[in-house]
């Protein structure tokens, strides 16, 4: 309804649209009035155009490429139609309308001007670009070959966590289906794909078990190894939440970090002496008898032989190895155990570890001997990891489980032609075993998808000596790299802004995203590339959309059964899984008879590093803010290099001390097989006797080291 605005002073009732009635004594409260009522509908108007907006933006929308947080994402582009940012989407359960740095950011690598534009081919020891047919020809032509005169075991293939659900299904087919091997996996075998195989011993489920938000209603939450600001930004915002209602936060991990200033208790482990401190817990709790019998006594099963083997562990004992006092331990452990809701959230000095798997059984244990597993806002969550890590399990790109990690070892062949394999599938190399066996002669054949095996490795010389010597090595990717420099065959893939496809969060969320542009001059999907070799080697892949991958994933993995690609494209929150005894989506704790396996995960002598007087120092490798992995596509964005962009070496200052050096000081740091320069960065927040190198490429170079913790001395340069 108009207001009518009078200049007269006599006292006025004045209706507003929303039924009160307003005594207005003079024309300035009126004025005042109007706007605000006029300020009010603005609000609601842009309000509907927000929503409005997003609703249209939900069939065109993404998944951050980065971390395994999975926020979706919408994009803004330019008035000519070009990509120029990226937003989060409101009422997304993770993002909830906000990204990090990295998301922000994402779309600018794509169109990075070193993109690879076009298949190329190496004849006579150079590289021509050739097209499609004549490349993906000779790849076929290449691998029948090596098959005939080496055997199908003589071929790898290795698939990548940063690639689809589609993408690293369809690889796992041409692997198993077509050349009939076993040899695939991907690089999270050296850190993921182990902790995944523990939950999957441990638990009966190949996953974390708890979600993003549950973490926000926990009363305890233990971060083991991890500054969760920069590796799982959304895990972390989730704690902020639970401190806001008091819960308690300890943080285990060698480093200050922005977490560890945050938590009640930081507890400063020696690096890859986890084993020690989380069984020291667990007997002080079976002493103390502040475990969860009933819980016990009903849903697991080795509990026996776990007290056995911790008769003589204490926390007092576990003091020696792993450095964190004995007291604060036994507070921490009876808070944990105590606590109504408890989490447990497993970082990179985890999966940093010598001995992943036991390691992470070690956790399950201290998971099931409080009840803390199979509750709201209970249980294990993995951090860190790519976007895809989880779909890579999933999917099968394993060389000793199935899709959905179904044993190998089946025992009919009904079974196995649910998973449309033609033969029984056999057992085969893992990534570790593949690259020795491209040392050793045994693989002849080697096809790379999304990744860049040449990082981290050990005994990177003679490697890519062999890799150059290789029959054939087909390398699929998005930038130029030591690997596309010595490939037999290169050919370039589109980015995930480019196509459509699902990937799996690290909650279990499968998430389907749309392109947002066309693809890059003449690259291709990664699933249509896999489908053209298929066709070449006279296979069906059955498959013409990547919404029939989906449908097929969807048909052949038990607790994937309702993800077809119709039903998650209207899902913007994606569709998450937990198998139940049938496979049916379900939280197999909450089936009566779901138990938890103990495991005698015990420390050994082979799980710690030896400390040798030539290499007094551990390096501690990890992430650094705003980059992700090695940089590949975070160091191509400008803004994320603009926030820092040097590599370094952080010291403690009683060491920079003794080893006699400064503060910017260019120093060598060498272990018994890598060497690189970079600069010294004197911090507090490193314990003496342990260094930190980020992983991001620019500079410093830690890709050149392993990726686990190890011995290393420094010498200024
Ligand atoms: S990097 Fe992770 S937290 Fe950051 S926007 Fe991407 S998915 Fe979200």
């Amino acid at each position: 309804m108009p207001i009518e605005i009078s200049a007269s002073r006599n006292s006025q009732i004045l209706p507003s649209k929303f039924g009160d009635y307003y005594d207005c004594d003079d024309l300035r409260l009126k004025v005042k009035l109007y706007l605000k009522i006029n300020f009010i509908r603005k609000l609601f108007f842009i309000r509907n155009f927000l929503k409005k907006a997003e609703r249209m933006t939900i069939l065109n929308s993404a998944i951050c490429p980065y971390c395994s947080c999975g926020c979706r994402l919408y994009p803004r582009y330019s008035a000519n139609g070009r990509l120029t940012g990226l937003a989060p989407l409101r009422n997304h359960p993770v993002s909830r309308g906000s990204l990090c740095i990295r998301g922000w950011n994402a779309h600018e690598y794509v169109r990075y001007s070193d993109r690879l534009s076009a298949p190329t081919i190496r004849k006579n020891g150079n590289q021509y670009e050739s097209s499609w047919e004549e490349a993906i020809g000779i790849a076929s032509s290449c691998m029948q070959n090596v098959i005939q005169k080496w055997g199908p075991q003589s071929v790898g293939f290795i698939g990548s966590s940063r690639c689809s659900n589609e993408d690293n299904y369809l690889l796992m087919h041409l692997a198993r289906s077509v050349v009939k091997t076993g040899n695939i996996d991907s690089k999270n075998r050296i850190t993921y794909l182990p902790v995944l195989d523990a939950f999957y011993e441990g638990l009966r489920i190949g996953s974390p078990t708890i979600t993003f938000n549950q973490i926000s209603k926990a009363d305890f939450i233990m971060v083991a190894g991890s500054d969760l600001s920069g590796s799982c930004p959304q895990g972390a915002s989730r704690i902020c939440d639970a401190l806001k209602h008091n819960a308690k936060l300890a943080v285990v991990d060698p480093r200050g970090s922005n977490l560890a200033k945050l938590a009640n208790h930081h507890l400063k482990v020696l690096p890859s002496t986890d084993l020690y401190w989380i069984n020291g817990m667990i007997s002080h709790l079976i002493t103390k008898e502040k475990i969860n019998a009933e819980f016990i006594n009903q849903k697991t099963t080795g509990y026996t032989e776990l007290r056995k083997g911790l008769e003589d562990f204490s926390p007092a004992f576990a003091e020696k190895f792993c450095g964190i006092p004995a007291e604060l331990m036994m507070i921490v452990a009876e808070q944990f155990a105590s606590a109504q809701n408890a989490v447990i959230i497993i970082g990179s000095g985890i999966t940093n570890t010598r001995d992943i798997k036991k390691t992470v059984r070690a956790l399950i244990n201290l998971g099931l001997i409080t009840g803390h597993i199979g509750k709201e806002s209970s249980g294990i969550l993995l951090s860190g990891a790519d976007n895809n890590t989880q779909g890579t399990w999933d999917m099968g790109v394993l060389p000793d489980r199935l899709p959905g990690g179904f044993p190998l070892n089946m025992s009919n062949q009904e079974k196995y032609q649910q998973f449309k394999f033609k033969s029984k599938p056999v057992a085969g190399k893992n990534y570790n075993e593949i690259l020795a066996g491209v040392i050793s002669g045994d693989i002849h054949a080697l096809y790379i998808m999304g990744d860049n095996p040449l990082e981290f490795h050990e005994n990177r010389n003679e490697f890519e000596k062999a890799l150059s010597e290789l029959d054939l090595l087909i390398v699929q990717d998005l930038f130029p790299s030591e690997m596309t420099n010595i490939a037999k065959i290169v050919f370039p893939a589109s980015a995930p802004f480019e196509r459509a496809g699902t990937f799996t969060n690290s909650e279990r969320r499968v998430q389907w995203f749309d392109p947002l542009i066309e693809p890059f001059a003449n690259t291709k999907s990664d699933w249509e590339i896999i489908a053209s070799v298929f066709r070449a080697m006279d296979s069906d892949p059955g498959v013409q959309q990547v919404s029939e991958i989906t449908d097929q994933i969807s048909d052949t993995i038990p607790f994937y059964e309702n993800m077809k690609a119709e039903n998650l494209k209207k899902e913007i929150q994606g569709i998450t899984w937990l198998p139940d005894n049938d496979g049916n989506p379900s939280e197999p704790w909450l089936q009566e008879d779901w138990k938890g396996e103990f495991s005698t995960a015990f420390p050994s002598k082979d799980d710690t590093i030896e400390r040798r007087e030539e290499y007094p120092l551990l390096l501690i490798p990890g992430r650094f803010h705003s980059f992700w992995g090695t940089g590949i596509r975070s160091c191509r964005t400008s803004l994320l290099i603009r926030e820092d962009q040097r590599s370094f070496i952080q010291m403690n200052p009683a060491d920079a001390q003794k080893f006699g050096v400064k503060n910017g000081w260019r120093v060598r740091v060498i272990s018994p097989a890598a060497k690189i320069e970079t600069s010294v960065e004197i911090s507090e927040n490193i314990p003496p006797g342990a260094v930190f190198i980020p992983m991001h490429k620019i500079d410093g170079a830690l890709h050149q080291f392993s990726r686990k913790s190890q011995p290393v001395r420094i010498e200024s340069c």
